[in-house]
């Protein structure tokens, strides 16, 4: 059995793996990465890409490529109900979260595409960094953690081929069975959910009912039972998610077609192809810690939502960026090690916050219907269901807390509803607001957040002080580097002050111009070696 070294092994090619990689990748930290399945996704599950997800994919220079196979804000400002397509709808609610428009917030909007697409470019983006080994049919198998690194097995799986690896980490991004989990003993927790659904990916032309009736999620309930449609690309793609349909019972295409044709209210004959149709079961829970020793969960391997309100992956993209940069700081010498234990204090936080709402959430969605049914007035479940897609407190507007964040002392901008609302602010522990640098609106702020932390000086700064701090620090190995804010108007950033981000675009600080013990600043967030 060949033996081989490395720093970093992801365990999972998802959308937690791809993402761990490409991060990976830019900041220059040799990985392999294997997952089991002989390609990436061919039947996608994630479709709804938050605003942060899509700032992660500028970052990887892939918006564009995502962009374009997204459904457009037609299909995406809305989720709506019916009895089936050919009643009149029930009620419609707007979702502002995933309302593929630009706005004043980002450099990037939301976007409805598909796991498998987004996989595919994310994949093609790994390649051209060329960092990565990338091997499809291997799986992993048994770890044995080390003092010096971790061991594990892998094994080709049509070569039956066994090899060894030996890694300083290994991170687990091998979803929600993961079994690396099981390995590290560290369950995934929470009480399991009796919802069963299947999910069936068909291709029709359904424009004769979708026109004027389009929504990111189209809630049925009709003669052959409850569920939704999931447009896809906004053109003939869907999936038809089908309620209280365990995996025991069997589930036909035929009957797959007529359930479709019945949410829609037609007798008519459709041309309706099924692609694929795989069975799944609500679940929410987390992990009580996301690292035993060498080994780190993330996405659906750490936190699991129900899927209803487009939280998922996209949280787990942001624990894949949480966890990145620490782990290159920490390799490159940079960091200690206690820098990775601050990966769960941040990030649990930020997954409890997003599960709590996908069980809100999905305890709402059925509700409406319920009491369209029983004749009862539905105005309360429809003021309820207000918070569906419109979390932007929640996506950006979400403060960490740790050592490696200034604590502030003073409360946050007061807000009516601090999970829907949000208010770009300075404030430690938050995501570094977007402003852009140039005319033609090309440059943002983000795009100076990737692989060093960032001084970011107003024009009012003594600026020697922190460029003599920044180029000694630099000069000791540790990645951080200044930028100037421009002349133009720069709220809610301002000329009198220093604002230090992290490679993760989380303010760590920030300090009035007058603050001139750089060195002795920087020391109270940083996490240098020595
Ligand atoms: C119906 C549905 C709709 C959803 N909609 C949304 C949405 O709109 N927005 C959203 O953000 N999220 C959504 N989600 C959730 C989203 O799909 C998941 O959160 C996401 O796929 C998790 O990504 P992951 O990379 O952690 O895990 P996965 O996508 O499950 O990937 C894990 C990978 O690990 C591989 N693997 C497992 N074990 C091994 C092993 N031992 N060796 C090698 N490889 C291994 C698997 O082959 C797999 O490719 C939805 C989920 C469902 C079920």
């Amino acid at each position: 059995m060949g033996s081989r070294k490395t720093f970093v092994l992801i365990v999972g090619g998802g959308p937690a793996g791809l993402t761990m990689s490409l991060l990976l990748s830019q900041l220059r930290v040799a990985h392999i990465l294997v997952d089991r399945r002989p390609d990436t996704s061919n039947h996608p599950r994630g479709r709804l890409y938050d605003i942060c997800t899509l700032e992660l994919f500028r970052q990887f220079g892939i918006q564009e490529a995502i962009e374009e196979t997204g459904g457009g804000p037609r299909w995406t400002r809305f989720n709506r109900w019916f009895e089936n397509l050919s009643r009149p709808e029930i009620a419609h609610m707007h979702t502002s979260s995933f309302y593929s428009v630009p706005t004043a917030k980002s450099p990037t909007m939301p976007v409805m595409s598909s796991q498998d697409y987004v996989e595919a470019i994310m994949l093609r983006r790994v390649h051209r960094f060329g960092v990565a080994d990338i091997r499809f049919h291997t799986e992993a198998g048994n770890i044995l953690q080390e003092s010096q690194g971790c061991r594990i097995t892998l094994q080709d799986l049509r070569t039956h081929k066994r090899m060894e690896v030996v890694a300083d980490y290994i991170v687990a991004a091998d979803g929600v069975n993961s079994s690396i989990r099981t390995q590290i003993d560290l369950p995934l927790g929470g009480d399991p959910i009796d919802v069963h659904m299947q999910d069936v990916l068909f291709n029709a032309d359904l424009s004769e009912w979708f026109a004027g009736n389009e929504g990111g999620v189209v809630l049925v309930a009709h003669e052959m039972g409850s569920g939704a449609f999931q447009p896809i690309d906004g053109k003939t793609r869907y999936r038809a998610q089908i309620a209280n349909f365990p995996r025991e019972k069997q589930i036909t295409d035929d009957f797959c077609i007529a359930w479709i044709k019945s949410a829609l209210g037609s007798t008519k004959d459709i041309n309706i192809q099924i692609q694929s149709v795989r069975p799944w079961q609500f679940i929410a829970g987390m992990a009580k810690e996301f690292r035993k020793d060498r080994v780190f969960l993330v996405g659906d391997a750490a936190h699991a939502f129900i899927p209803t309100g487009g939280l998922g992956s996209n949280a787990g993209f942001q624990g894949a960026r949480n966890l990145a940069w620490k782990l290159a700081y920490v390799l490159k010498g940079a960091s200690p090690d206690s820098l990775l234990d601050t990966y769960f204090e941040e990030h649990s936080a930020l997954a409890q916050t997003r599960i709590d709402e996908s069980l809100k959430i999905s305890r709402l969605t059925g509700a409406l219907l319920s009491a369209h049914f029983g004749g009862r007035d539905t105005a309360n479940e429809k003021a309820a269901l207000k918070s569906w897609g419109n979390y932007d407190g929640l996506i950006l507007g979400f403060e960490h807390r740790s050592s490696l964040c200034v604590p502030e002392d003073t409360p946050p901008p007061a807000m009516d509803d601090p999970i829907r609302d949000f208010i770009p602010t300075i404030r430690s522990g938050r995501r570094a607001p977007h402003i852009w640098l140039d005319d033609e609106r090309t440059l943002s702020t983000l795009d100076w957040f990737n692989t060093d932390y960032v001084a970011i000086l107003g024009r009012d700064v003594k600026e020697a002080a922190w460029s003599q701090a920044v180029a000694d620090l630099s000069a000791r190995g540790f990645p951080i580097r200044i930028e100037c804010l421009p002349d133009a108007e720069v709220a809610p950033y301002t000329q009198d002050e220093i604002v230090l981000v992290r490679p993760d675009g989380i303010i760590a600080a920030h300090w009035p111009s007058a603050a001139e013990d750089a060195v002795g600043l920087l020391k109270t967030c940083l996490p240098l070696s020595r």
